[in-house]
């Protein structure tokens, strides 16, 4: 997927628009700008972090599957061009640490913080975790390293506890941490100068343009629930069961008519998972009708996708469905998860 070249075409765009007299830190060698947009970038990343986990933990009861999960954002250095800057930047000791820590998650409640170095996982030292594993093939090498750890810490917190190593301003400490169990997905910013968001059936990614184009979390909320609806209704794997092609060809005859059809669930399905997380539903109204006035005839002008007012319509729908319903518990059951099994 192409949120795994995230960093590498920021960085190589920020190296050729950063300024050659930019201010180097007499100390540390490193550099200014760079900083100041790594600190842009983990503020995002923290966003999305934030507003996905609240997604998924606050419609954990209507998913069937649940993953085990912490709320942590983890990051590896290698990721970067500029190693020693990144590290700089993120507050790291080491190579893999935290950048993010979802409010109201069982890390935050381990008082586990961003800049958090993470050694160990129980007592495996990272170094020693295996990411030559076929399975994360697909995955840049890279960003194999974060994949493989993430994947172990799902394992292990699926049996117990977890102790993580971590070295915290050059001191080391061994930190207990739970699990919650949630709907599944994690999210990631990917670095990209086009607007867009996708759902490969695990992952959500948002693309840095898009995510710097939101005004409030509401609207953030929005396009996160609108993939992640994707990712719980399988769309992915519903349509490549019915070899629907997704790519250019897709746009035409009946592989265009099974996408739009995965877009209206989606659609509609995503103000349910927000109400549920507490976001504001009219957001999605909102940003939709600001993004298809200035984007009109851009993407989606193409027969698999509608037109902004027609996905206003299905959010109003949905929308007067709820205030006709009891809530259980400030909630509402979202139709086409009840049925997605
Ligand atoms: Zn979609």
């Amino acid at each position: 997927m192409d949120f795994m070249i995230r960093i590498w075409i920021s960085l190589v765009a920020l190296s050729f628009a950063a300024p050659l007299s930019a201010q180097e830190g007499p100390d540390d060698g490193v550099n200014a700008d760079m900083i100041l947009a790594l600190k842009g970038l983990q503020l995002l990343d923290h966003r999305l972090n934030a507003i996905g986990y609240r997604l998924v933990d606050a419609n954990t009861p209507y998913c069937d599957q649940k993953a085990a999960r912490t709320g942590l954002l983890l990051n590896d250095v290698a990721q970067y061009v500029d190693q020693e800057t990144a590290r700089f930047a993120l507050g790291f000791d080491g190579s893999v640490g935290i950048t993010a820590v979802a409010p109201d998650s069982p890390a935050e409640s381990a008082k586990l913080s961003p800049g958090d170095t993470l050694l160990a996982i129980n007592t495996i030292p990272i170094n020693d975790i295996a990411i030559d594993d076929p399975e994360l093939s697909n995955q840049q090498p890279v960003y194999r390293r974060v994949a493989a750890i993430n994947r172990l810490l799902e394992q292990a917190l699926a049996e117990d506890n977890v102790r993580l190593t971590i070295s915290r301003g050059g001191i080391n400490q061994t930190i207990s941490v739970a699990a919650a169990m949630t709907c599944p997905s994690q999210f990631q910013i990917r670095v990209s100068a086009d607007r867009s968001a996708g759902a490969d059936g695990k992952l959500v990614s948002v693309s840095s343009r898009l995510a710097e184009y939101f005004l409030t979390d509401d609207e953030f909320a929005a396009v996160v629930a609108h993939e992640l609806a994707h990712n719980l209704l399988k769309h992915r794997d519903r349509l490549d069961a019915k070899n629907v092609n997704r790519g250019f060809f897709g746009q035409f005859g009946e592989s265009a008519s099974e996408i739009k059809a995965a877009e209206i669930e989606a659609d509609r399905l995503s103000v349910w998972l927000m109400v549920n997380a507490g976001y504001d539903p009219q957001a999605a109204i909102r940003f939709w009708t600001r993004y298809g006035k200035e984007h009109g005839k851009g993407i989606f002008s193409a027969s698999t996708h509608y037109r902004w007012k027609k996905r206003v319509e299905l959010f109003e729908e949905e929308l007067a469905k709820m205030a006709a319903m009891e809530p259980v518990g400030g909630k509402f059951s979202p139709p086409l998860l009840a049925k997605a099994d």
